[in-house]
C-alpha cells in the first residue's frame, strides 16, 4: 500500500506557492477559452438578474484550473468561497454545516464530487435544487423532518472522473464543462506570468522548452518553473536560460514529450510485459507499483492523449505508436500471475 504524506513541509511550500500564482480574475486565466467566454455571459446574465449562477461542473484531469476557476466565479459573483471535497463530505451534517453557513451568492466548491457518499450526494439534491434542506430532529418515535431554507448559492463541482458521477447529480448541474489540456503556446504565457510574480528573470526559449514537456498541464509547468529557477540559483545565474531549463528538465528525466518515469513505466509494461495489452488496470496498476486511481486519473489520459494508449472494453491497449517507441523487442507475457490477470 502507498502511504500518503500529506502536509509535510514540501507539500505546504507547495500549496503557499500554487496560492501565489493562482490566477484571481478571469481575465488572467490563460486558455479554456470557449469555457471562460461562456461562464462570463452566465455570470453577467446571473448578476443581471440578482439571482445565484446555476451550479457548475468542471471536470478533468488535475492541475488543469478547476480549482483556480472555482474562485475565480466566487470573486466574479461577488461572492466569497467555501471549499470542501468528497471524501471529506463522510456524513450529511458536516454538509448540512457548511450549507447553513452560505450567505447569498456564495460558491460551495467540491472538489472530488464523484467520491462523495450516496448518502450524501441524495442530501445535496435539494440543497441544489429547491435551496432546503430536510434534517431529522431526534431519533426513534420522536423523530420528525425539519425543512430548513438556505441562501442560493452556486455549487461547483470538480471532478477528474466524470464518469463516476450518478447521473441525478449530474442532472442538477445547469453548466457543465470539460477541461481540455493546454497548448504549449498558452503554457508558455503561463511560465512567464508566473515568473513575472515569482520575480525570476526567464528566457523565451527556457520557457517554451518547459512548455513543450508539462503535459499540458499548468501546475506542471509552474512545478518545472520552480525546479529550473533551484538550478539557477545553484548555478549563479541570473535568469533562466535554455541551458538551465535542459538541465532542469534533463534531471528530472522528463522526456522531450513531456513523459516522466512512472509514464515510461506503464508503457514498457503495458508493451513489453503483457504483449501490448489489453490489459486490466488493476493489473496495470500492480505490475508498475503505483494505485489504481492515479493511473486512471493522472497518467492514462495523458498517455491517451499523446496517442500511445487506448481504452478498450477488455482493457488497455498499446497503440502502434506506442509499439515503435516503447518496444524492447521481447513483447512476451512473463509468467502466469499476469497471464491470469489479464482480462480484468
Ligand atoms: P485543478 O483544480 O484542476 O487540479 P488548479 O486550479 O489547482 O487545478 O491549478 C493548479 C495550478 O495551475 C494553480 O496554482 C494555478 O496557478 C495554475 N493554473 C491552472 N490553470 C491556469 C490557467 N488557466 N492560467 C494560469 N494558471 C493556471
Amino acid at each position: 500500500m502507498k502511504i500518503e504524506l500529506l502536509n509535510t513541509p514540501a507539500d505546504i511550500q507547495e500549496l503557499r506557492f500554487e496560492e501565489e500564482i493562482r490566477p484571481r480574475r478571469m481575465e488572467d486565466f490563460t486558455g479554456q477559452q470557449r469555457l471562460t467566454d461562456n461562464l462570463k455571459v452566465f455570470i453577467a446574465a446571473a448578476r443581471m438578474r440578482g439571482d445565484a449562477l446555476d451550479h457548475v461542473l468542471l471536470s478533468g484531469p488535475p492541475g488543469l484550473g478547476k480549482t483556480t476557476l472555482a474562485h475565480i466565479i466566487a470573486a466574479e459573483m461577488g461572492g466569497s468561497l467555501k471549499a470542501t471535497s468528497g471524501p471529506m463530505l463522510d456524513k450529511a451534517g458536516n454538509l448540512a454545516g457548511i450549507l447553513t453557513s452560505l450567505q447569498q451568492g456564495d460558491v460551495l466548491f467540491i472538489d472530488e464530487i464523484h467520491r462523495m457518499p450516496a448518502a450524501v450526494e441524495e442530501y445535496l439534491y435539494s440543497a441544489m435544487e429547491d435551496f432546503r434542506i430536510d434534517i431529522m430532529l431526534d431519533s426513534g418515535p420522536s423523530a420528525r423532518a425539519v425543512q430548513l431554507k438556505i441562501e442560493p448559492f452556486t455549487l461547483v463541482g470538480a471532478t477528474t472522473r466524470s464518469g463516476m458521477l450518478s447521473s441525478p447529480l449530474r442532472a442538477r448541474f445547469g453548466i457543465s464543462s470539460r477541461f481540455d489540456y493546454y497548448d504549449p503556446q498558452l503554457l508558455e504565457t503561463i511560465i512567464l506570468r508566473s515568473s513575472g510574480i515569482l520575480g525570476i528573470g526567464i528566457e523565451r526559449d527556457a520557457a517554451m522548452e518547459i512548455a513543450g514537456r508539462s503535459r499540458g498541464t499548468p501546475r506542471i509547468a509552474n512545478r518545472l518553473l520552480r525546479r529550473a529557477r533551484d538550478f539557477a540559483q545553484v548555478d549563479g545565474m541570473e535568469s533562466i536560460g535554455r541551458g538551465t531549463a535542459m538541465k532542469t528538465l534533463d534531471s528530472l528525466e522528463i522526456d522531450e514529450e513531456g513523459l516522466d518515469d512512472m509514464d515510461k513505466k506503464i508503457m514498457d509494461a503495458v508493451v513489453n510485459r503483457f504483449g501490448g495489452g489489453p490489459v486490466g488496470v488493476a493489473s496495470l496498476a500492480v505490475s508498475v507499483g503505483e494505485e489504481q486511481d492515479t493511473i486512471e486519473e493522472v497518467y492514462e489520459p495523458y498517455l491517451i492523449q499523446a496517442g500511445y494508449l487506448s481504452r478498450t472494453p477488455r482493457g488497455r491497449v498499446a497503440t502502434p505508436r506506442a509499439q515503435l517507441r516503447f518496444s524492447d523487442g521481447s513483447s512476451s507475457i512473463s509468467g502466469t500471475l499476469f497471464d491470469e490477470a489479464r482480462f480484468d
